[in-house]
């Protein structure tokens, strides 16, 4: 209790922690369809009319912007610094004395002493206000105790995460305040737990497949249909709950089926679940189907407006999903630092095995890999670690998403250019530069692309590589959407 008054003076007193780069996919409206989640995604990007500072998105186009990355975006105040140590020692020292992960592993459940524990520290709320019962930490700040997290129990993460990274989120995200208030203090102190239901049997990667549907009936919707693998399914009592609605356009009167989100509650009657799921990993985190059969929901449980529920489950999702790096990250460092521990305190052949330099080239490059043996720990992590390939959009979807997301940016270029060759004299800027770029090309020649006044001089021959290999990647770019054009979205 002590701890979690101390988070939340440091919470109230932590100035908001602006990010340098905005995400540009946040906040934006709906897609057409071939795989939604790109679509989607693409949609987003193209809508900011904005010339974007991202680092990322500017590569796709040839082009490097240094805005956001040098110098390298400090984003702790010395407030905020010290707030950090206040929180790190007591959150490890918590993992590292009270958290029994191959006990957790073992009972497949995260041990009473330890979810109780949690909730004490304020675990289960850590974005939400202040005024809500939460800590109100900003993602910098939940990064780093996320970090800690995975540093110790992926288990015990993915329980915490589906509760606040995913299962609430959307009220966070999307919430009117009643709702806000109504849900946000129980699900903060932890006493109810939520779960994100957007999978079905037929529907994974292609989110807007789902069937469960909800039909308009006076005052409530009637909720029907089947959910698969939901975190916390079996535990929670508030769920986020995606469901195909009839929507009527406005415009032409014609009826639609469109995903709404809204917020179910367990003890509204009609809401089951199956039993725990057998995981190879993460096995003391709760996975269950969920069922709602006839589950009568009010009106004003619907979540950010009827139709838009495709847009609320991407948001929740891209949202959140930092979570997943920050928990990760934290994984990795205790993989390497338990490999590096053995390989300093291990000896044959007369030497410390670290002094070998086989050794020291496999923990640089395999550490992970070499130490997969219960003797070490590692094992559970490695059978923990599967998931993440997986949830919050599989690695294959992720990276069409990236790609399609940076491409879209340069489709819009060549867009206003293909305005401009048809009145050279409304934009000769634009013409110019390409012109110039191709001339370039044809010659041989960089196009002038350079790092040296971003890099230190030992870095000099580096900066060259890189703007040489943005120079390159945003020339494939090109080639591939004069090739392909449109069609480029099924290549
Ligand atoms: C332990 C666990 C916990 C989960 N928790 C939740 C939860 O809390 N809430 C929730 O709603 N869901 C949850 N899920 C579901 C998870 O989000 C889905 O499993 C995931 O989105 C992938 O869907 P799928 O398994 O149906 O695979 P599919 O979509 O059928 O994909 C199968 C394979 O095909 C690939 N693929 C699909 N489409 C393409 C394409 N266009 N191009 C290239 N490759 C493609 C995929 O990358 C994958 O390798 C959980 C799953 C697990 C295993």
């Amino acid at each position: 209790m002590l701890f979690r008054l101390v988070l939340r003076s440091c919470a109230r007193r932590t100035p908001i922690i602006h990010s340098r780069a905005p995400n540009p996919i946040a906040n934006r409206s709906l897609p057409g369809v071939f795989i939604p989640t790109l679509q989607f995604n693409a949609h987003f990007a193209s809508k900011g009319k904005k010339e974007s500072v991202s680092f990322g998105v500017n590569i796709f186009q040839g082009r490097i912007s240094t805005e956001q990355v040098f110098p390298y975006p400090s984003v702790l105040n010395s407030e905020q610094s010290q707030f950090l140590k206040e929180l790190v020692d007591p959150v490890s020292k918590f993992f590292q004395e009270v958290n029994n992960a191959a006990e957790n592993d073992r009972l497949e459940k995260v041990e009473d002493k330890t979810m109780e524990g949690l909730k004490e520290m304020g675990a289960f709320g850590l974005q939400v206000p202040v005024d809500l019962g939460g800590l109100g930490l900003k993602n910098s700040q939940y990064a780093r105790l996320v970090e800690i997290v995975g540093h110790h129990d992926l288990a015990v993460g993915i329980t915490l995460g589906a509760h606040q990274s995913i299962g609430f989120k959307g009220i966070l995200l999307f919430g009117t305040d009643e709702q806000k208030k109504k849900y946000l203090p129980d699900l903060a102190s932890g006493k109810t737990i939520a779960a994100f239901c957007l999978t079905e049997t037929a529907s994974g990667s292609d989110a807007a497949s789902i069937k469960t549907t909800a039909v308009e009936k006076g005052e409530n919707y009637i909720l029907n249909g089947g959910k698969l693998w939901i975190s916390n399914g079996g535990t929670a009592e508030i769920f986020t709950v995606f469901a195909k609605t009839t929507v009527k356009d406005k415009h032409t009167g014609k009826e639609k089926d469109k995903i709404t989100a809204f917020i179910v509650e367990r003890k509204f009657g009609g809401v089951s679940h199956g039993p725990p799921e057998k995981k190879m990993g993460i096995k003391a985190s709760n996975t269950a189907e969920v069922y709602f059969d006839n589950v009568k929901v009010p009106a004003e449980n619907v979540l950010g407006g009827v139709g838009n529920g495709f847009k609320v489950a991407m948001n929740i999702l891209n949202n959140g999903r930092f979570g997943m790096a920050a928990a990760l990250s934290g994984t990795m460092i205790a993989a390497i630092s338990k490999a590096v521990d053995h390989a300093t305190n291990r000896t044959q052949f007369g030497s410390k095995i670290h002094t070998y330099g086989l050794i020291q080239e496999k923990i640089a490059t395999m550490a992970m890999l070499q130490y997969v043996t219960e003797e070490t720990g590692i094992e559970r992590v490695m059978r923990d670690l599967r998931i993440f390939r997986i949830f919050e959009g599989t690695n294959d979807i992720l990276r069409l998403f990236i790609a399609l997301t940076g491409i879209q940016k340069s489709g819009e270029y060549f867009k206003r250019l293909q305005t401009v060759m048809k009145n050279p004299f409304s934009n000769p800027g634009i013409l110019m530069e390409q012109i110039f770029k191709r001339a370039n090309r044809k010659l041989g020649m960089s196009s002038g692309l350079s790092l040296k006044n971003e890099t230190h001089p030992d870095l000099a021959a580096s900066g060259d590589l890189v703007a040489k290999t943005v120079e390159h990647f945003g020339t494939s770019i090109e080639d591939l959407l004069l090739k392909y054009r449109k069609e480029i979205i099924s290549t």
